[in-house]
């Protein structure tokens, strides 16, 4: 049977073959330490559970509103004004099964062939593939280590053309837990005005950021008004399986995304969105205790890589991932992540899972255990120095 043609560009995500590769050694006896999947690994707190429960049972289980309900893109409305500083009104939020899918609509909805997008290499493996799917042309930014793997605006500003529909920004950033600052997102909003072209600004790591507050790129002058700024419940409150993502949308594009809604799932569960409510609009103190577990694990995870021979990392300034350098042991990154898998039983990723920029370097979530981590890296510094290129 043949498949339409799009099919093969379309890409998908290494996680999920690591997590198959490793769930056969687990098969076989073998103890894997996960550091490979971008999932917060606490439970959703308490007060959201029961948002969910009291939902059921008052009957909120049927269709809703397309782009949300109202409760909840109010809500939503209200919690990018608290955390962003971003004024935008209720009906520019559309409500969405998880974040991914804002991605997916935006980028059907905006760009087709002969079309353009900038977006961060490496970066969420997404970016690349739902582009090629619309027919447009990725044209990925390098992050590079000599500026903290930060987008560097000037690189956007010359690789911006006529034919740019749309800047993605992703901070802090996956795979290398990077941050933009205020300079640098101010110097892409100078690239993008005057152009006809949008920014879709991946905020979904936003409650982790460490050292610094996080900056919205569309809280800056004009550029609500042509700036997608995506959010989800998923990484801010532990929530990736129960769907439930955001996005503030430029006026003119809530009804294309709606039709693509309808067309495509009908609407977001409704039970589910009366839960983002209680995320919302509840108390903040579960998501500052994750953060600061973060912060704790990421300490011990770039001090345990920084003392392995030959590895050395950048302490990241958000998101949950740590991105070691391990070039000087030769051979790809990706021998260098399966031999892990394979000899030190630590399942990671490897940087070209990101985008060719990202060779050289590993990603190691650190949404795990400060015991794990200790093991991991104790693992990892007894077989390492057996990895051969080849
Ligand atoms: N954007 C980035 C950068 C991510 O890392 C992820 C998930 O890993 C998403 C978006 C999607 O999040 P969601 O689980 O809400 O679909």
């Amino acid at each position: 049977m043949k498949l339409a043609g799009r099919m093969s560009r379309l890409g998908t995500e290494s996680a999920f073959e690591v997590l198959d590769r490793a769930a056969v050694l687990e098969g076989e006896g073998r103890k894997i330490i996960h550091l490979e999947i971008g999932e917060p690994d606490f439970d959703t707190p308490a007060h959201i559970v029961e948002a969910a429960e009291r939902a059921l049972a008052d009957g909120h289980t049927g269709y809703c509103a397309a782009p949300g309900i109202p409760e909840l893109r109010e809500a939503a409305a209200a919690f990018l004004s608290r955390t962003r500083g971003v004024d935008v009104p209720a009906h520019r939020m559309v409500i969405t099964p998880g974040a991914k899918p804002i991605l997916f609509y935006t980028l059907m909805t905006l760009c087709e062939r002969g079309d353009e997008v900038l977006y961060p290499d490496p970066g969420f493996p997404m970016y690349e593939s739902l582009t090629r799917f619309a027919g447009a042309t990725p044209v990925p930014v390098p992050l590079r280590e000599e500026n903290a793997f930060r987008m560097d605006p000037d690189e956007v500003a010359s690789l911006i053309t006529d034919r740019t529909r749309l800047v993605i920004l992703n901070s802090p950033h996956n795979p290398c837990g990077s941050a933009m600052t205020l300079e640098d997102l101010a110097g892409v909003a100078a690239a993008v005005r005057g152009r006809d072209c949008y920014v879709l600004s991946d905020e979904v790591y936003w409650a982790m950021r460490y050292e610094d507050q996080h900056a919205s790129i569309a809280a800056l002058d004009g550029m609500a008004d042509r700036t997608i700024l995506l959010d989800g419940c998923s990484k801010s409150f532990a929530m990736t399986g129960w769907r439930l993502g955001f996005a503030a949308y430029p006026r003119e594009l809530v009804e294309p995304v709606t039709r693509l809604l309808i067309n495509s799932v009908s609407c977001t569960a409704n039970f589910t969105q009366h839960a983002a409510v209680a995320a919302l609009t509840g108390p903040f103190q579960p998501v500052e205790e994750m953060r600061a577990e973060f912060a704790r694990r990421r300490d011990v995870i770039v001090e345990g890589l920084n003392r392995i021979a030959r590895v050395s990392c950048r302490t990241p300034a958000g998101a949950f991932y740590a991105f070691p350098n391990v070039t000087s042991f030769g051979g790809s990154s990706e021998q260098v992540a399966r031999y892990l898998l394979e000899e030190a039983g630590v399942a990671c990723l490897w940087g070209t899972a990101f985008g060719p920029a990202g060779e050289g370097y590993l990603r190691l979530s650190y949404a795990n255990s400060v015991e794990n981590i200790r093991d991991a890296l104790e693992a990892m510094e007894a077989a390492l120095p057996g990895f051969e290129a080849g």
